[in-house]
């Protein structure tokens, strides 16, 4: 029989720790500190105030946590001593059925790992999707973290420790992340489609128009069709468009939907999380015979990145009469152009006009993605309410020196180009930071035709400033400029600034954010609020309509644009059940 809360808030304490026992590996005191904060509204509520109180207990505490732990595949499972739900997860994972080799592979690894850090290396084997890790996924990750910095990893730990809690809590409750699973199934099977060159190496990369990204679009289309969407449809510029028709004709559109297209070597879940998480959602309505009061719009966007052309947000900026005809000369690397690729794909150009939507027909648009960062991941929480898409701003730079003989040309004689270009990037590190929210970089910084006995007499290099309101880039951009031209007078050299890009800040609409929030808090998850420092598909719509977007925590530190790039079917789940509500409560504001 499985536990429900109510069983869990009305029992006395030490029942209730009795229910919550076994949690935690050999650590009690934990669940004993969390029954403080009874009554749980949802067993995320649960999972967050227990994270919170290993957070609160200190190092001491936390260390004691994790050497608590067993190791993987060691001395314990050797000698059958580990606990009831280690003994199941480590066997999950196979590892109680390792070769000689792995199981040398293994103990080498351990010890490694034990000499670096002084614990044991914890990892939750039964992975995102609650199936379990192969032993080769096992056994790279444990090689790619006895690389971490002592403290990150010290986090990492307990992050791990934290989501082998979860996934106990839901067996003990009985609860699985149903919808979860399915939005993960499908990114997995979307993920099987791949470029030429890429494929081979079981690397994901799916660029505009391509075969594999055709290939998305035709099964993007019938999963939706499956899902009991009214209309589905490809449309001029490739986008997949499916619609769930609302209870009487004549009702405004809510429109939702990322993208489908991949960066080279990327991760599974960047975009396509927006386009599968609103399909879940039509699936139970459709399954339960529901309808909305309003037409529910939900589009997987042909191209975001702008990998194969240089024409980002080519998919949403159709929809607000933003596509540049002069795109269609462009040519791709192998000198394809994208007039060419789209006639091939079926594609009907001239119809691209008919595309534009009329933002009166529609109450707004919201869009759910992966986070791209680490915030979320570090703060123990599945979801984050977007304040505003960053406003930013780049340059093309380069400050012209006096290339010199390095030994001959004493220090206080010089005018070294990349010196210059140093000081302004450990300028831009402090003055960015102390906005809190903003963000500036110098991604790229190079001495052209250096020579290690030269001092450098060029340097170009790239700015990057990004910040959640155009006034506040606005000033940060301001500074940034007003150094460069105080460093370059006080060092006697020269410099060009170029401007190559300038996206407005996106704020998320109040009413839309608002309307996440209470999605967010039903659930018992904790509000919080953040700006994206990436751009997003939500910026296009944003010039038409209001909009407000929902962040979903990443593992592995929130990489992104990276096959590393990770969530879990528990997050997922969440993010449905976050989505299904906000429709709700849209349809009670709108009957
Ligand atoms: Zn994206």
């Amino acid at each position: 029989m499985a536990l429900t809360l109510e069983q869990l808030n009305g029992v006395s304490h030490e029942e209730a720790a009795e229910i919550l026992d076994g949690l935690y590996e050999h650590s009690p005191w934990i669940a004993e500190a969390t029954l403080a904060h009874r009554p749980f509204k949802s067993l995320p509520q649960i999972k967050h105030a227990m994270a919170r109180v290993v957070a609160e207990a200190g190092r001491e505490a936390q260390l004691a946590l994790i050497r608590a732990h067993p190791e993987l595949a060691g001395k314990a499972m050797v000698s059958k001593t580990l606990t009831a739900e280690s003994t199941q997860e480590q066997s999950k994972a196979g590892l109680t059925d390792c070769t000689p080799q792995e199981f040398e592979k293994i103990q080498k690894l351990n010890a490694d790992y034990n000499a670096k850090f002084g614990f044991p290396f914890i990892l939750a084997v039964r992975g995102p999707r609650g199936t379990g890790l192969s032993k080769k996924e096992i056994i790279e990750t444990f090689e790619r973290r006895l690389d971490n910095p002592p403290d990150f990893e010290m986090a990492e730990c307990l992050r791990n420790i934290h989501r082998i809690v979860e996934m106990r809590l839901n067996d003990k409750f009985g609860v699985e992340p149903t919808l979860g699973n399915l939005v993960w199934d499908w990114q997995e099977k979307l993920a099987q489609h791949s470029d030429p060159g890429y494929a081979e190496k079981g690397q994901l990369t799916v660029t505009y128009l391509t075969e594999a990204h055709r290939a998305c679009a035709q099964r993007i289309s019938h999963w939706m069709r499956d899902c009991g969407f009214d209309e589905v449809e490809i449309d001029a510029v490739g986008n997949v468009v499916g619609r769930y028709k609302a209870a009487r004709p004549g009702a405004k559109t809510l429109m939702t939907g990322s993208h489908y297209d991949t960066v080279r070597n990327g991760g599974k879940y960047d975009g396509r999380l927006g386009i599968f998480t609103p399909m879940a959602c039509v699936r139970e309505l459709s399954r339960q015979g529901k309808r909305l009061p309003y037409d529910f719009e939900v589009i997987g966007f042909a191209e975001e990145e702008g990998q194969r052309y240089k024409a980002t947000f080519l998919g949403s900026g159709a929809l607000m009469g933003g596509f540049n005809p002069a795109w269609l000369d462009q040519k791709d690397a192998d000198g394809v152009t994208m007039r060419e690729a789209m006639q091939h794909a079926g594609l009907c150009i001239d119809d691209i006009p008919k595309l534009r939507r009329n933002a009166a027909d529609y109450l707004g648009f919201v869009e759910v993605h992966i986070e791209q960062g680490p915030v979320l991941n570090e703060m123990d929480l599945p979801l984050g309410i977007v304040t505003s898409i960053n406003g930013g701003v780049r340059y093309q730079c380069e400050i012209i020196g006096m290339a010199s003989h390095a030994g001959t040309t004493p220090m206080d004689r010089r005018r070294d180009a990349a010196c210059a270009v140093a000081e302004l990037a450990l300028f831009i590190e402090k003055r960015a930071a102390k906005d809190g929210d903003s963000v500036g970089t110098i991604g790229i910084l190079n001495v052209p035709n250096g020579s290690i006995n030269v001092v450098p007499g060029r340097c170009q290099f790239t700015l990057d400033l990004r910040a959640p309101t155009d006034a506040q880039r606005d000033a940060l951009v301001a500074d940034v400029l007003a150094q460069l031209k105080a460093i370059c007078e006080r060092r006697g050299v020269r410099h060009t600034v170029e401007e190559t890009m300038r996206a407005a800040a996106a704020p998320s609409a109040p009413g839309w954010q608002q309307r996440w929030e209470k999605a967010v808090d039903t659930l018992g998850v904790p509000l919080f609020r953040m700006p994206s420092g990436a751009g997003h598909d939500a910026m296009k719509l944003h010039e038409v309509m209001p909009q407000a977007m929902l962040f979903v925590r990443g593992l592995n530190s929130g990489i992104s644009h990276n096959p590393l790039e990770s969530t879990t079917s528990d997050d997922m789940q969440l993010a449905v059940e976050a989505f299904q509500l906000l429709l709700d409560n849209l349809s009670n504001e709108n009957s």
